[in-house]
């Protein structure tokens, strides 16, 4: 039924059609779900490689990175392109290229889901068949809200104890509120499971005992004791695709058939909505279910050529759109860096629009620079291939450009345009770190510097006080790996201090804030003057800067200064030296001086006027909430709530799965540390727990005092 076939070249003439073809997908899921095990089978089974990697035997394809492969997660999100072509339906027999965008299942790396995201088209969520949606997959699947990513869903490992299908796409519907259905039913469950209903198509397919790849199944009728439930399920998927398809509604609705390629345009239309999402039943490490998933994403995942156009502004400040379209001048966004020890410095780039060719020149509005790409490569598993072009939608990796974060839009010039980058969560812990030997001190910050470009939730800056290195981040473990890194890639050994909560400052009213700085006693003065206005923002809404100045009140080349100032005033503020987040300032008025004003005039007039501003704005402290869930037998279940109360947690819920309580509460980061070993002495050792970072919420006045004057400063990451 289904082939290994290659994909067509990313050089084809008939380029709409070959960007019709493609697929940018990105496999997000909790830890352990499955995703390594997913993404490898599709390789194999795509051909891109030819034997099976198994993530326990540490030699799995996007593994790559050592770390990776001794803790056995995946960290960095690499881009992978495969083909494949599904032999039924409204794409049969046309090689589809799918460039798989690995997204990491350890929430402390949220900087690299969220950059993957912003440049991935589609979504595979994974979850196991056992648990079903867990914390973190809930964290991820909310972050695909947000970008408007249309999702399938894989229920894996259907061979293990206690796997049901059925009730793991129940969570999905409770817990994400996902409109999910069945797109298969599982025949079988545990060590019983042989294969799956197509519920489109009304056939089953058993896979082959003699086979262990998977490769060979058989097309079957629905066994007879299926039968009925298979109905029932089909049923339930055309009305659900009813809601989206009027052809398909009066169909059904007439009683009329509806054949299977009907169906699955139906389905996609539903899937592109972003409002229904079709599930896979499966065992990735069994070898069963994931020729269906690919097939599923060639059928219902978007091409480059469904989504809206990409926003971004000019220098201006004046929106622009790209959408996907050869003949326009390139543009696209550097979402990930890699250094690689044969080609050097990496740079992972989606082309949003036009065609980039090798050779050719890229501007980056943020460093103002142009860069040559001396080469550009796709990537396929752990191999790479030089290409002469890239084309809108497609995803490559360019070399020779150096000077360059992630984030960063890189365009042809004369577009002058800067696109949306992603946003990143405010870091919640921080730490010092110093070398281990005084004489690596230069080398360690070279490296933390490098690493700081590649991850943009990791923060890097002094402590003006006492002058150690500060580093922040979204977690223990991420601090711990960046030291891990450190240690590995620039062979620092670096000691740090103790964790900090990284706190931020915000405020609760609305101000207006003057700042002048004016020098005029002999010689050439200094004369800025700058009036602007503050106001909180919903919360995490970031940073806004708007100018209304009028009659030039403020020349116009002093407009960016003072808002440097601004932003530069907003990483200290004036509760406890915090970074302050979500609010946004317009600049009303000011005055300048024909031959006194200067960019450092104006930039301290706005550093001025924040501190002003901020002031009388009401300024509070804010602190990183963690989402906690324990699970625990239910006798242990009053004494964690208890201790949950006493660390000031708010209990969000309770529930029963089988013999086992999950507790779930919001709770600050400052009372967490050393939870898991009280959970575990309170528990007899047989709690456990997850958790990860939630929301900023305000201090209670009581605690501010005590913050204020024991913690020690962690500058923001600018
Ligand atoms: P990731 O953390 O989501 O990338 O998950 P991995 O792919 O690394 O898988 C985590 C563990 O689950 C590994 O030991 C896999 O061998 C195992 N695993 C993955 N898929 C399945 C499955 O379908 N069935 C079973 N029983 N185990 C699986």
């Amino acid at each position: 039924m289904k082939e290994n076939l290659t994909f067509s070249s990313a050089n084809s003439s008939d380029r709409t059609s070959v960007l019709e073809h493609t697929r940018n997908i990105g496999i997000a899921a909790h830890i352990d779900a499955g995703k390594t095990t997913c993404t490898e089978r599709v390789l194999f089974y795509s051909g891109v490689v030819h034997k099976i990697g198994e993530v326990h035997e540490g030699s799995a394809t996007t593994d790559w990175m050592e770390q990776e492969r001794e803790r056995g997660i995946t960290i960095t999100s690499a881009a992978i392109s495969c083909g494949w072509t599904t032999s039924e339906g409204p794409f049969a027999g046309v090689p589809h290229r799918i460039n798989i965008i690995d997204t990491p299942g350890h929430v402390d790396f949220t900087a690299e889901v969220e950059r993957s995201l912003r440049v991935l088209d589609g979504a595979v969520g994974v979850f196991t068949s056992v648990e079903g949606v867990q914390p973190q997959s809930e964290t991820v699947w909310r972050q695909m809200d947000k970008y408007n990513v249309p999702r399938l869903g894989f229920i894996n490992k259907m061979d293990r104890m206690g796997s049901d299908f059925l009730t793991a796409v129940q969570t999905m519907r409770d817990k994400l509120g996902a409109n999910a259905h069945p797109l298969y039913l599982a025949i079988g469950a545990e060590d019983n499971f042989k294969g799956l209903i197509d519920l489109v198509k009304m056939v089953s397919y058993i896979y082959d005992p003699s086979d262990q790849s998977g490769v060979r199944f058989s097309t079957e009728d629905i066994p007879p004791d299926m039968v009925e439930e298979a109905d029932e399920y089909r049923e339930s998927l055309i009305e659900a695709i009813a809601d989206f398809d009027d052809e398909i509604a009066s169909k059904y609705l007439e009683g009329e058939d509806i054949s299977s390629d009907e169906l699955k345009l139906g389905i996609r239309k539903a899937t592109l909505s972003i409002k229904f999402v079709g599930v896979i039943p499966g065992s990735a490490f069994k070898n069963k279910g994931v020729q269906m998933l690919m097939d599923a994403v060639v059928d219902y995942l978007p091409s480059p050529l469904d989504l809206p156009p990409m926003k971004g502004e000019d220098s201006n400040e004046m929106e622009v759109e790209v959408s996907p379209n050869d003949s326009a001048q390139v543009a696209g966004l550097a979402f990930k860096l890699m250094s690689d020890p044969y080609v050097g410095k990496l740079v992972f780039y989606r082309v949003y629009q036009g065609t980039l060719k090798k050779g050719s020149t890229l501007y980056n509005p943020r460093t103002r620079k142009t860069e040559r790409v001396s080469r550009l490569m796709v990537m396929k598993a752990d191999t790479r291939e030089d290409i002469d072009t890239a084309y809108s939608g497609d995803i490559c990796a360019l070399i020779g450009v150096k000077d360059v974060a992630t984030g960063d839009t890189l365009a042809d010039k004369s577009l002058d345009l800067r696109l949306e980058p992603p946003s990143f969560p405010e870091p919640v812990i921080s730490m010092s770190i110093e070398p281990a030997t005084k004489a690596d001190q230069e080398r360690m910050s070279i490296g933390l510097q490098r690493l700081a470009e590649e991850d943009p939730t990791f923060g890097l800056s002094t402590n003006e006080e006492t002058g150690q290195t500060i580093i922040s981040g979204m977690g223990e473990l991420h601090l711990e790996i960046i030291r891990d890194r450190l240690f590995r890639e620039f062979k620092v050994e670096a000691n740090a201090g103790k964790p900090q909560i990284a706190y931020r400052e915000t405020m609760l009213g609305s101000s207006e804030g003057e700042g002048k700085f004016i020098r005029q006693s002999g010689g050439r003065g200094q004369y800025g003057h700058a009036v602007i206005k503050l106001e909180p923002l919903e919360k995490g809404k970031g940073i806004e800067l708007e100018n209304k100045i009028v009659g030039g009140s403020i020349p116009k080349e002093f407009i960016k200064p003072t808002f440097d100032g601004i932003k530069e005033a907003s990483l200290g503020g004036v509760v406890a030296g915090y970074p302050v987040i979500d609010f946004k300032i317009t600049l009303v008025d000011g005055s300048f001086h024909d031959v006194d004003s200067s960019e450092m005039a104006f930039k301290m007039a706005g550093i001025f006027a924040f501190k002003d501003a901020m002031q009388k704005a009401n300024p509070i402290l804010l602190e990183p909430i963690m989402k906690v869930e324990v699970s625990t037998p239910d006798e242990y279940q009053g004494e964690l709530m208890g201790d949950l109360n006493r660390r000031r947690g708010q209990i969000q819920g309770m529930e029963t799965r089988g013999k086992v309580c999950v507790l779930q509460a919001f709770v600050p980061l400052e009372n967490m540390f050393g939870y898991s070993t009280d959970m575990r002495s309170l528990s007899s050792g047989r709690a456990d727990y997850s958790m990860t970072p939630s929301h900023f919420e305000q201090v209670p006045q009581s605690l501010v005092k005590l913050i204020v004057e024991t913690s020690s400063r962690e500058p923001a990451r600018s």
